[in-house]
């Protein structure tokens, strides 16, 4: 049956209709399979989570504030961590501004429920991620890619883009997809032309903190703040699965984008809020992230130089992320990463096929080429298999 057939009495809105399942996560299923190496999910390394600053937290939390932390909160989010995250931000920001998410996910859901009507024309890099194109999909929009280079997106190309769009979002550092991160000049010249062509910016910020040689620039958002909704993360930097997340917004938005988030679940979980509250105070954040950052860089490294090892004469490329989580590779000319992957997953080893992060213009032969390959999940030594399982694959599908 169509999913998109219900049987009597349901009938599905047109907006239902439009979702489609994340490929990411179809992917994920399969990975589950054991001795499977997967090089597709975000995960962060289990490895990070600060299991034990959890277990003293909660114990901390249910003794000192046990019924107030389970007990329904304010929808603008734990004082206490709304102040961290505004402090931890590098321009002025006034907690006020600060709205706890659940998850940055929600921030991008909630974006698009107060700025998207259908039809409404929305620019995203492209590439972009793929999570921030199926929460957008659900208020209808017009979804244009802009086209980018090494140092982020076109400035021609925005501009010829640009009439009527009701934001522009963007990923400044370690991109998910491509792992890029735009250059200082980029970001200068995008903040005047932003304000020139009265476009007001969404920039999602979910892997900064995660540089490996040099912190990247500064955020569009602390050169132009009324013209930008910021938007971070506690996943990459604690742990995921405390769905906690924010989003820092101009003074004449954020009632608006508080209305739409206690329709969508009142408040994030007061337990969790307070729980993280409770594990960054202090310099917590300046001694683990580090930490993290020493960890990402050492399997960056690995998966380079397995890159380099094992593609040898196959002209497959890729570049080198200055930080976060994801190497985004190309294969060579004639082969197709999504009718790659079932023979990959077959021989052991997972990618997601770079198609599937591209807005509309997927059929493109160059995005038919990519994959996005995360280094973060698998040890040095799966990814030294993995590639090597990779590059074989690679190697049988060239017929060289
Ligand atoms: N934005 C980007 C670019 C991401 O990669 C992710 C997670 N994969 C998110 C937002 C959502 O993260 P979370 O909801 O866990 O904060």
């Amino acid at each position: 049956m169509n999913p998109n057939d219900l049987p009597s009495p349901w009938v599905l809105a047109r907006r239902a209709a439009r979702m489609n399942p994340s490929v990411i996560r179809e992917i994920l299923k399969v990975t589950e399979r054991p001795g499977i190496i997967s090089f597709a999910g975000g995960l962060p390394s289990p490895a990070t989570f600060p299991v034990g600053e959890f277990a003293t937290a909660s114990a901390r939390v249910l003794q000192q504030d046990g019924p107030a932390a389970l007990q329904y909160a304010a929808s603008e989010g734990f004082a206490p961590l709304r102040e961290k995250v505004a402090a931890m931000l590098p321009w002025p920001v006034d907690p006020g501004q600060v709205l706890i998410t659940t998850g940055s996910q929600q921030a991008l859901d909630l974006v698009a429920k107060v700025l998207v009507d259908p039809g409404s024309r929305v620019l995203v890099e492209t590439p972009t991620y793929l999570g921030a194109l199926q929460a957008f999909a659900t208020q209808e929009p017009e979804i244009v890619g802009v086209h980018g280079d090494d140092e982020g997106v076109l400035p021609d190309d925005l501009r010829a883009k640009a009439a009527g769009a009701r934001f522009l979002y963007l990923l400044p550092n370690f991109q998910n997809p491509t792992g890029r991160t735009m250059s200082e000049a980029r970001r200068a010249g995008l903040a005047e032309l932003a304000t020139e062509l009265r476009l007001p910016l969404v920039e999602d910020n979910p892997y900064g903190d995660l540089w490996f040689d040099q912190p990247p620039p500064l955020p569009l958002s602390a050169r132009r703040p009324d013209h930008c909704v910021y938007l971070g993360s506690f996943s990459k930097v604690l742990a995921p699965g405390l769905r906690l997340g924010f989003l820092v917004a101009p003074a004449p938005l954020y009632p608006k984008l508080l209305q739409a988030k206690q329709a969508a679940d009142l408040h994030s979980p007061g337990f969790d809020q307070r729980m993280a509250a409770q594990v960054v105070a202090g310099d917590f954040l300046d001694r683990h992230v580090p930490r993290i950052r020493a960890l990402y860089r050492s399997q960056r490294d690995a998966m380079v130089a397995a890159l380099q090892r094992e593609t040898g004469g196959l002209g497959v490329e890729w570049n080198v992320p200055g930080g976060g989580m994801f190497l985004w590779a190309r294969l060579p000319p004639g082969l197709n990463a999504l009718e790659l992957l079932p023979r990959a997953v077959e021989a052991g080893v997972a990618f997601v096929p770079g198609a599937a992060f591209h807005a509309g213009d997927s059929e493109d032969g160059q995005a038919l080429r990519t994959l996005r390959l995360s280094f973060v999940t698998a040890s040095a030594a799966e990814i030294d298999r993995g590639i090597a399982t990779l590059a074989a694959t690679i190697r049988q599908a060239a017929g060289a």
